[in-house]
């Protein structure tokens, strides 16, 4: 079989057209940070697979419990059952989740996680009679995820404004990047509370839609004013938890801690889809007190038990430590290497305009490095295991294509990630 024709013929990838589509390439396995492709060379996988491959691809212990889990059950219904693999691991969300954020709603990809941390937010104060309360706060500059709500929750200028016309209208406050003292989120939040259900926000490091390091004050303003107004707090860590960004959850750095919190991308190691949302006992008990008491969302695969075995062999591998350092490894050799914007395993170098398509392939292909610039973002985000000499082959490629001339702007089709 002809695979890329069929594909191409057949197949829409993540935001591109079937129109001239830009080109991919056949992967056969992975191991570790290498992708092997169909032609026998590989490509060492400098954004994760989309962040989310933390301890390498195809990690033996990941896969072994995933085939182990298979044999015994692949699926079952959640309402009405439960499972060893699914009880297992929010023990283990528990112990690992900031004190108190012990209840846990598993869902099948980040975007639902952060639907069902929206909804907990109406119940909660839909239970606490104040029904009018049905919007949330957010951050410009935020990504959330990509399904209706979303979307709503994410930069309102972003990559979703084609959507606008149905989704529900928000609030937002400013992006956290320009000075504390202007910051506009409690003014937002004064005008608007009546209205306002929730507050949302990526904690400091805004990913998909703007690649932007920001100060934990931010993170103890949102805090200090949710709390005066009896406004839950949800802390998006689907990017920036599980220790990208250095400590295990990124709001770590600012002492306080969320009312919500969504998993998600690294849950599983990057090996099948799962996220989570844990809520504080606080807001479980308000829920669980309202009327109606039920919480009320149930997707088909909630906690897919072969899911559920795949993030308990990745946090158990968490917990096995030592991911502070290798974060703090990859820290030192992006900021030795000269790349300009630096947290934890993140590397960013910004450019006026992204390369034209055939200099990121080329670049691709001599340094044997998987980029995906998006935006005028150029960017690493490796396997947190990634060795060094692995390491400097990525900076130089982010710094080659970083050299290379603009680009004609290629619109919409590359905005994602
Ligand atoms: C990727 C991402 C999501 C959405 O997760 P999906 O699994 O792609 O639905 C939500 N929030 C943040 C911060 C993300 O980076």
């Amino acid at each position: 079989m002809n695979y890329l024709a069929y594909d191409r013929r057949y197949i829409w990838h993540p935001y591109a057209s079937l129109k001239d589509p830009p080109p991919v390439r056949l992967v056969k396995s992975a191991a570790g940070t290498e992708l092997e492709l169909a032609d026998g060379s590989h490509l060492t996988d400098a954004v994760s697979s989309w962040w989310c491959v933390a301890h390498g691809h195809n990690h033996p212990k990941i896969v072994e419990a995933i085939r182990r889990q298979s044999e015994k059950l692949s699926h079952v219904m959640f309402g009405g059952f439960t499972h060893e693999p699914a009880v297992e691991l929010a023990w283990r969300l528990a112990k690992m989740a900031p004190a108190g954020l012990d209840k846990v709603f598993f869902a099948d990809s980040g975007s639902i996680a952060v639907e069902v941390a929206a909804k907990m937010c109406i119940q909660y104060q839909h239970a606490k009679g104040r029904p009018n309360r049905r919007k949330l706060l957010a951050l410009k500059g935020g990504y959330h995820g990509d399904t209706a709500c979303a979307m709503a929750l994410s930069d309102p200028d972003g990559m979703h404004v084609l959507f606008a016309g149905m989704m529900p209208k928000h609030f937002f406050a400013a992006m956290p990047n320009g000075k504390l003292d202007d910051w506009d989120f409690e003014k937002e939040l004064d005008a608007h509370q009546a209205e306002i259900a929730g507050v949302i926000c990526e904690p400091i490091f805004q990913a998909a839609n703007a690649m932007n390091f920001y100060d934990a004050e931010y993170l103890r303003r949102m805090r200090r004013a949710c709390d005066a107004y009896d406004i839950p707090l949800v802390f998006d860590e689907i990017a920036a938890g599980l220790y990208r960004t250095g400590p295990r959850w990124a709001h770590e750095r600012a002492g306080i801690k969320p009312d919500i919190m969504t998993v998600g991308k690294a849950l599983t190691g990057g090996h099948i889809t799962l996220a989570a949302t844990l809520a504080s006992e606080a807001v479980a008990d308000v829920i669980s007190s309202g009327t109606p008491s039920a919480f009320m969302h149930g997707p088909t695969y909630m906690a897919n038990p072969l899911a559920c075995a795949a993030a308990n062999a990745s946090l158990e591998l968490f917990a096995q430590g030592g991911y502070e350092e290798k974060v703090a490894q990859i820290e030192r050799v992006f900021k030795e290497e000269g790349i300009p914007q630096v947290l934890g395993a993140v590397g960013v170098i910004k450019v006026p305009c992204l390369p034209a398509r055939a200099d990121i392939e080329r670049v691709i292909d001599e340094h044997r490095v998987w980029l995906r610039p998006f935006c005028n973002f150029i960017y690493a985000m490796p396997p947190l295991t990634t060795d060094e000499p692995a390491l400097r082959r990525i900076c130089a490629a982010l710094k080659d294509l970083a050299a290379c001339p603009p680009g004609p702007d290629l619109g919409e089709g590359d905005f994602h990630e």
